[in-house]
């Protein structure tokens, strides 16, 4: 068998160089007749805030040569690496979106560039460019920053080759990457030969978004596949012994068989697994890691980028112990380090990967003895991968634990190519073919449900294909930066001076046949670090009679929102909808303001309007002694909760409102009335899958029916408060 899986690997490698080969000669023959070095040779710019707008623009530039092309790259905050102003090859953008639909921190500059009201009308009318935005359909402004640029450029004057590209997060990118990126070599193509005709002729390239537009779809379905792998011979190695296996363990047993023909995260079933697979191209490896026993210089990661270590003073269970849920209160004690907030404002947490989980990937990766060596990691002499860097959050000097722990964000669910990588470090024919089917076009299903829905992370995949010995360099490549984690303040310093008080649900995954059960990273970690002080609500802190010293530490850095403030005019009524955790920020805004209504008893309040939910009154009603103290005492004038598990109560009342939103629209009149008339505040905090759509769309009901107008009327009207700063989202998923 094993020799039959090596022999079967011969071919699929002849196979590939051949086509390979013969694409490469086409490409060649089809630009003949073009000033070669400028014909065939474009530029990819990308504006990235996670790494995910970079990692795509990385697989253009890889698949670039495959096609016959060659490609500069560079993040759009270099700008003295690259010059639209005067850029004649075409130019191909991958921008991704972060905060309320802005453009990420690496794009700003440029975004301010080309915003520049002293630009001609024209002033890129040279420019042919391509644009893949990303986005989460999730939040407002899908594909904002992405947008805001595509539509800065076609104003001064610079046209298309290809049509944009939006990808939606909340959905998968790579149903639009894929496409996108597979019908852009023909339009490069004829954008090349336009270019050249043109030059011949003197004439001009005219807008080729409409040609792109309905061509898109057919060229997915037209274009030859680049690097058709033919694995045939191993599918049929495969069969064989899956075969044997069925008939040796239990020839007599039916229910055997149909569970063999059960796809899973391990096993396809045909057609998949007697198809002939196209595979992405193998990424340029440019990382060169050496372990050396030497002192640990580097493991200072929390002190850097303006994180404090700061006391956990207090840690509260704002649930029942038999809430469905468990929501944890910590108050962080601020005062030494002088941190600033307002409510409204969040912070990022630091969280390390789980101890358990470092130590399984060492044992895997078969480097436990290693755990404590200092890691160097270099860019590979001559690697073939444009604008390669060692990435910047892997320290030099640090042990590998540290690294593993504290640097990359192990849980994170492998891309296509990582997948595409692993199957080269993968012994076993069967488990080489299955990550080859997972990373192939044929395979897209399989891998959305397998690993992307299943939130597989590496760990995981080691653990079902255990013959796969990736290199250290090779997580060093494919695994992103651990990212902190947010949360909003849920006080106000002005009642809590030198403390910040955070709530968070402990987030829980169920076991699945592609991983056993965890929590969230960030939120597990957090609860497992409070256990010594976590106390339940209402009784006396047993941090109070520990030192300083002996409370748990965490790492914070303040994260100020630009908007999600309350009005600074006291007079604007203000609603605010948060179900569950989402009434974190309110609570601050609310301890603000009963301080404020005492400072100034004369001035004039704007109503507040509180709209709550959660499952149970008696167990997940959070902070609702003080919320029904901010009622009581007047800084709310209207708490409205509802509980979407309580039975009906003892009066029967059928329909009554389960969620958030069924509550704003039994207020309508008076919801409508405050954001119409009275030009008041609408705040919506908490889950973005669900909630917050759901109110958006209840929204939109109640104002068309105030006005009397149809939806897309409604929507304007609602985008209009976007705009005006007065419908405000701090949402999460
Ligand atoms: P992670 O391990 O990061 O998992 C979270 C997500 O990963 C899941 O939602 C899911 O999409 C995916 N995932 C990973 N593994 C699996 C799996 N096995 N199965 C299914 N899905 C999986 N949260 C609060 O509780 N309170 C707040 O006040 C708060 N404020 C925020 C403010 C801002 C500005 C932002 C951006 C976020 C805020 N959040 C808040 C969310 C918070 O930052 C974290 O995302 C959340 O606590 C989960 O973190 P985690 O590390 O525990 O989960």
């Amino acid at each position: 068998m094993f020799l039959k899986a090596c022999q079967c690997g011969i071919q699929y490698a002849s196979v590939t160089r051949s086509k390979t080969r013969l694409e490469l000669s086409f490409t060649r023959t089809s630009f003949y007749n073009m000033p070669c070095e400028a014909v065939a040779h474009f530029l990819i710019l990308y504006g990235s805030q996670r790494g995910q707008a970079q990692s795509i623009a990385e697989e253009i530039c890889q698949q670039a040569a495959e096609h016959g092309f060659t490609a500069d790259i560079s993040c759009l905050s270099n700008q003295d690496k690259y010059n639209v102003d005067s850029e004649i090859r075409p130019v191909v953008f991958v921008v991704s979106t972060t905060g309320d639909g802005d453009p990420p921190d690496t794009a700003q500059k440029f975004v301010r560039k080309i915003k520049s009201k002293s630009l001609p009308h024209d002033h890129f009318s040279h420019l042919r460019y391509a644009l893949l935005a990303l986005g989460d359909t999730n939040y407002a402004n899908f594909c904002n920053g992405g947008k805001t640029i595509d539509s800065r450029l076609q104003q001064l004057g610079a046209k298309h080759f290809y049509a944009t590209g939006h990808a939606d997060d909340g959905t998968g990118l790579e149903v639009v990457v894929d496409p996108w990126i597979e019908g852009l070599w023909d339009s490069l193509k004829k954008t090349f030969s336009s270019m050249a005709t043109s030059n011949q002729q003197g004439t001009d390239l005219s807008d080729c978004t409409q040609d792109n537009n309905s061509k898109n779809a057919s060229n997915q379905e037209k274009n030859k596949p680049d690097l058709e792998v033919d694995l045939h011979l191993l599918k049929l190695s495969e069969v064989d012994s899956q075969k044997e296996k069925t008939i040796t363990s239990d020839s007599s047993d039916a229910e055997t068989l149909s569970t063999v023909l059960v796809a899973s995260l391990k096993q396809s079933v045909p057609p998949l697994s007697e198809s002939a697979l196209n595979v992405p191209a193998l990424p340029a490896s440019y990382l060169e890691v050496l372990l050396e026993q030497a002192s640990t210089e580097g493991e200072t990661v929390p002190s850097k980028d303006g994180y404090h270590e700061v006391s956990i003073s207090k840690a509260v269970q704002l649930t029942q112990h038999d809430s469905v849920k468990t929501a944890i209160l910590l108050e962080l004690d601020i005062l030494e380090q002088n941190i600033a907030y307002q409510p409204g404002d969040s912070f990022d947490i630091l969280c390390p990967n789980r101890a358990s989980e470092v130590e399984e990937l060492l044992l895997k990766l078969d480097l436990q003895m290693q755990k404590n060596c200092a890691v160097q990691v270099n860019l590979l002499k001559n690697c073939s991968k444009k604008a390669a860097k060692v990435p910047l959050h892997i320290p030099q000097n640090a042990s590998l634990q540290f690294i593993l722990t504290w640097c990359l964000e192990i849980r994170s669910t492998p891309k296509k190519a990582f997948v595409r990588a692993l199957a080269d470090f993968t012994q076993n024919g069967s488990e080489k073919r299955r990550l080859l089917e997972l990373c192939s076009k044929e395979g897209s299903a399989d891998y959305n449900s397998f690993v992307r829905d299943a939130n597989v992370c590496l760990l995981d995949l080691l653990r079902a294909f255990p013959s796969c010995l990736p290199p250290l360099s090779l997580l060093f490549e494919h695994l992103p930066k651990l990212q902190p984690r947010a949360y909003s303040a849920a006080s106000s310093s002005l009642q809590h001076p030198g403390k910040v008080h955070f709530v968070f649900n402990v987030v829980e995954f169920p076991a699945r046949p592609e991983h056993p059960a965890r929590t969230g990273l960030c939120t597990g970690w957090l609860a497992d670090h409070v256990s010594s002080i976590l106390r339940p609500l209402g009784t006396v802190p047993a941090s109070e009679h520990l030192g300083t010293s002996a409370l748990p530490k965490v790492h914070v850095r303040p994260r100020p929102s630009s908007i999600f403030h309350l009005p600074a005019d006291l007079s604007v009524p203000v609603i605010m909808v948060g179900p569950g955790t989402g009434v974190a920020p309110f609570v601050g805004f609310l301890q603000q303001r009963e301080k404020e209504r005492e400072v100034n008893q004369e001035a004039t309040f704007g109503e507040t309007w509180l709209f709550f939910g959660c499952r149970h009154k008696d167990k997940d009603f959070l902070f609702r002694e003080e919320l029904e103290r901010f009622a009581h005492n007047g800084t709310l004038s209207h708490l409205i909760v509802c509980f979407s598990r309580d039975e009906p109560d003892a009066q029967g009342i059928v329909n009554r409102p389960t969620y958030v939103q069924h509550n704003l629209r039994l207020h309508a009149k008076n919801v409508a009335s405050i954001l119409l008339k009275d030009k008041g505040c609408l705040y919506v905090c908490g889950d973005a899958k669900n909630m917050a759509k759901d109110v958006n769309d209840t929204l939109l009901e109640i104002i068309g029916n105030e006005l009397q107008v149809d939806k897309l009327d409604a929507m304007k009207t609602v985008a209009g408060f976007r705009e005006e700063k007065r419908y405000l989202q701090d949402i999460w998923s």
